[in-house]
C-alpha cells in the first residue's frame, strides 16, 4: 500500500474514533486524547517540526546558490511575490463576492455570549523591518521564519557569487541537504498514525452545536477554498505552468494531506518540497527558493478565511462595508496573510487585523473561533498548495516547458 493510501486509512479511522468519542463516549474523550490520541499526534509534529529550521536553511541556501546569475535570482524573486500577490488578491475578492452572495451572517447569532480574549496582532511595519536578524542563530532558535529566509538567501548569495571558491561549503550543505531529505523519508513513515490522532483529536474535542449554528459560514470558507483549488490554480497550471492539474493534484496529495493533518504549512514543508520536487519535477533550487517563501507568508487560504468572516461579522453586526472599506479588506487581509505564521490558529489571531482597520469588534472573533479548528486544516492545504502552484510556474516559465512537453509524450 502506497504511503498517501496509508495516511488516508489513519485519517479515515481518526475520523471514526473522533466521531465515537464525541457522539457515543465522551465521557472518555479527555483520557483518551491525553494517553493516546495527544503523544501520538505531538511525536508526529515534533518529528517534522525538527527538520523544518534546518531545511528551510539548507534549502534556501541552496536554492539561492543555485541561481548563479543575478538577474535571474531577481527575475524568479519578482515573479514569485508577484504571483504570491495576485492568488492572494484574487483570493479575497472571490471571498468577499461570495461572502455577498451568500450571506452567512443572516440568521440569529448570539452576541452576548461572545467573549474572546484579542491577541495583539504584531504591526505589520515591525514585520517588515524586523526581516533582518541582527542575530542569526538566534532566528533560528526562535523560529522567526522570515529571518532565517533573509539570512539563507544572503547566504545562498554569497555562495554563488564566490563559485569555486567555497566549493567545500557548498558540497557541505548540498550532503545536509541529503541527508535531511532522507529523514523526511523515514519520518513519514509515522504519518498514517500522527494523521490518525490529529484527526481524532480533531473531530473528537469539537462542538457540533457550533458547526449547525455556523454552517452556512463553513460553507462559504470551504467553497472558496474550493474555488481557489479549482479555478485559480487549476487555471494557473494550465496556461501558465503547462501542465494539467490533475497530474500537479495526484503528486502533491501527499503534502495536501499532511497540511490537512497537521493544520500547519511550516510543519508540512518537508514534505511539500519533496513532493514537488520528486512528483511534480520542480527544480531543486526554485523549490528551495519558492516554498520555504511561501510557507512562510502565502497564505491564500487563511486570506480566504479572513475575507468571510470579516464580511461574515459584518452581516451579524448589521453594519453596511462601504466599497472603500471592501478595499481596506482587501489590503489589509493581503497583509495579514503575510504576517500569518505557518502554525495552527494564528489565522484567527490576525484576522483581529482585518476587523480592526474597517471598525468592527475584534470580540466577535468568538463567534468563528467554535468552528475554525476544522477550516484551519482545509485552509492550510490551499496555503501550501498556492506555493507548489507557484513553484512549478516559476520553474517552467525558467525554461523546462520543452522537458515536461518531451516527458507527458513519453508517458
Ligand atoms: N494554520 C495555517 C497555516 O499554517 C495558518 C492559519 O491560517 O492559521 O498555514
Amino acid at each position: 500500500m502506497s504511503l498517501t493510501k496509508k495516511i488516508l486509512l489513519g485519517m479515515g479511522l481518526g475520523i471514526v474514533v473522533g466521531l465515537i468519542l464525541n457522539l457515543a463516549l465522551p465521557g472518555m474523550y479527555d483520557t483518551v486524547q491525553s494517553y493516546i490520541l495527544y503523544p501520538l499526534g505531538k511525536i508526529f509534529v515534533n518529528l517534522i517540526k525538527m527538520l523544518v529550521v534546518p531545511i528551510v536553511v539548507v534549502s534556501l541556501i541552496l536554492g539561492t546558490a543555485g541561481i548563479s546569475d543575478p538577474k535571474k535570482l531577481g527575475r524568479i524573486g519578482v515573479k514569485t511575490i508577484s504571483f504570491f500577490l495576485i492568488t492572494t488578491a484574487i483570493a479575497i475578492i472571490l471571498a468577499i463576492g461570495m461572502s455577498y452572495l451568500f450571506h452567512p451572517g443572516s440568521g440569529d447569532f448570539q452576541l452576548d455570549g461572545a467573549d474572546y480574549e484579542a491577541t495583539e496582532a504584531p504591526p505589520v511595519i515591525d514585520t517588515l523591518v524586523n526581516i533582518i536578524p541582527t542575530n542569526p542563530v538566534n532566528a533560528m532558535a526562535q523560529e522567526s521564519m522570515l529571518q532565517i529566509i533573509v539570512f539563507s538567501i544572503f547566504i545562498g548569495y554569497g555562495l554563488s557569487r564566490l563559485g569555486e571558491k567555497v566549493n567545500g561549503i557548498y558540497r557541505l550543505i548540498e550532503q545536509a541537504n541529503d541527508v535531511l531529505m532522507f529523514l523526511v523519508n523515514v519520518i513519514m513513515k509515522f504519518a498514517p498514525f500522527g494523521a490518525f490522532a490529529l484527526i481524532a483529536t480533531a473531530i473528537g474535542g469539537q462542538g457540533f452545536d457550533a458547526i449547525m449554528a455556523m454552517g452556512k459560514y463553513m460553507f462559504v470558507v470551504l467553497f472558496v477554498l474550493l474555488l481557489q483549488l479549482v479555478l485559480v490554480y487549476g487555471s494557473a497550471l494550465s496556461f501558465l505552468g503547462k501542465m494539467n492539474p490533475i497530474k500537479f493534484f495526484k503528486g502533491f496529495s501527499p503534502a495536501m494531506i499532511v497540511a490537512f493533518s497537521t493544520s500547519s504549512s511550516s510543519a508540512t514543508l518537508p514534505i511539500s518540497m519533496k513532493s514537488a520536487q520528486n512528483n511534480l519535477n520542480v527544480s531543486k533550487s526554485v523549490s528551495g527558493f519558492v516554498q520555504p517563501l511561501g510557507a512562510t507568508i502565502n497564505m491564500d487560504g487563511t486570506a480566504i478565511m479572513q475575507g468571510v468572516a470579516t464580511v461574515f461579522i459584518a452581516q451579524v453586526y448589521g453594519s453596511n462595508l462601504s466599497l472603500s472599506q471592501l478595499l481596506t479588506i482587501l489590503l489589509t487581509a493581503t497583509l495579514a496573510s503575510i504576517g500569518t505564521a505557518g502554525v495552527p490558529g494564528v489565522g484567527l489571531i490576525m484576522l483581529s487585523m482585518v476587523l480592526t482597520s474597517v471598525g468592527l469588534p475584534v470580540e466577535a472573533i468568538a463567534l468563528v473561533l467554535g468552528v475554525d479548528r476544522l477550516l484551519d486544516m482545509c485552509r492550510t492545504s490551499v496555503n501550501i498548495t498556492g506555493d507548489a502552484v507557484c513553484a512549478v510556474i516559476v520553474d517552467r516559465s525558467e525554461g523546462k516547458q520543452e522537458d515536461l512537453v518531451s516527458e507527458e509524450k513519453s508517458a
